[in-house]
């Protein structure tokens, strides 16, 4: 068995294999410094956080989960603060609900950093929770949000506690992102993001109908080197897609807990990812043959 990416790196080249994951940290990279550039510089292209903020004085955006929690909360929510979740709708309506993760949230640094570490330090063993316990959480940060009658969550939301200690300093909030990486390193692969965040759970709801989606469009050519699924932060979403043509399975990734991070298109030497739209989904012809009644 040849380490992961290898195949693709000597098929494609180095630049080829990591394209997308070289944007996305832009991406984060840019999203953090134009917060930044305000504060630190004067330069108040974007004013506010992640919570709210408002780019150029004129495009409002507000996170979706924010807004619900206010509004649990028995907050009125102004004008401007509906206009920004409008927005943000929309734009993950059409690049993705999760693209959030992969491509603006700050965690996904650490957490990335705790799956790269786990398989260069070659940890194994992973304790086990549903996945479908970050809805469960994020369930339980409204009911908070009720009770309380503030946004609770928001003390001690991880995304929020980096977005912010970037920007204005970390304080003790260090401990809790690093709490993050060690949890994800030693105790559950892929255990914040894939399991528990509330945040991305919010963004999963949004991208059940998100426009743009992966797709394993030259599955045929797979040849089942599995480097797809190592990289894959959700590497559940990949299974039928790619090897479910038998049952009628189209190609596309249609499960809304894909990232859209691109990597399984890096990572594959036969190229069989692309990005697609979730309308350019047929259904494979081997499986409706097959089930297709005599
Ligand atoms: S799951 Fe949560 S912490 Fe992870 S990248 Fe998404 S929003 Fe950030
Ligand atoms: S299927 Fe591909 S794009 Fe989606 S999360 Fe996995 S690696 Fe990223």
């Amino acid at each position: 068995m040849t380490a992961i990416g290898i195949e693709a790196i000597q098929a494609k080249g180095w630049w080829a294999t990591h394209r997308w994951l070289l944007l996305r940290r832009l991406s984060q990279l840019s999203v953090m410094a134009l917060f930044m550039a305000g504060p630190w510089l004067g330069l108040w292209l974007v004013k506010g956080n992640l919570n709210h903020s408002r780019t150029l004085d004129v495009l409002p955006m507000t996170d979706p989960l924010v807004l619900i929690q206010s509004l649990a909360a028995g907050h009125a929510v102004e004008r401007n603060a509906l206009l920004g979740l409008a927005v943000v709708l929309l734009f993950y309506l059409i690049i993705g609900g999760r693209a959030y993760c992969s491509w603006v949230c700050p965690v996904n640094v650490v957490t990335d950093a705790a799956a790269w570490l786990r398989r260069r330090i070659g940890i194994r063993g992973s304790a086990h929770i549903s996945r479908s316990a970050r809805y469960w959480i994020l369930g339980m940060t409204l009911a908070l949000a009720a009770i309380t009658g503030s946004i609770a969550w928001e003390m001690i939301n991880p995304v929020s506690m980096l977005h912010r200690g970037l920007i204005f300093g970390m304080g003790a909030g260090w401990m809790v992102i690093l709490a993050v990486l060690l949890f994800d390193l030693f105790v559950m692969s892929r255990g914040w993001c894939g399991h528990l965040c509330p945040v991305g759970a919010c963004f999963s709801l949004i991208g059940r109908w998100s426009l743009l989606r992966v797709s394993a469009e030259r599955r045929d050519s797979c040849n089942n080197c599995m480097d797809c699924f190592a990289v894959c932060p959700e590497p559940q979403v990949l299974r039928s897609p790619l090897k479910g043509a038998a049952k009628g399975a189209g190609p596309v990734v249609m499960s809304p807990n894909c990232t859209n991070c691109g990597r399984c298109i890096d990572i594959c030497s036969k190229d069989v990812f692309t990005l697609s739209s979730r309308f350019n989904n047929p259904v494979s012809m081997a499986g409706v043959s097959a089930t297709a009644p005599k």
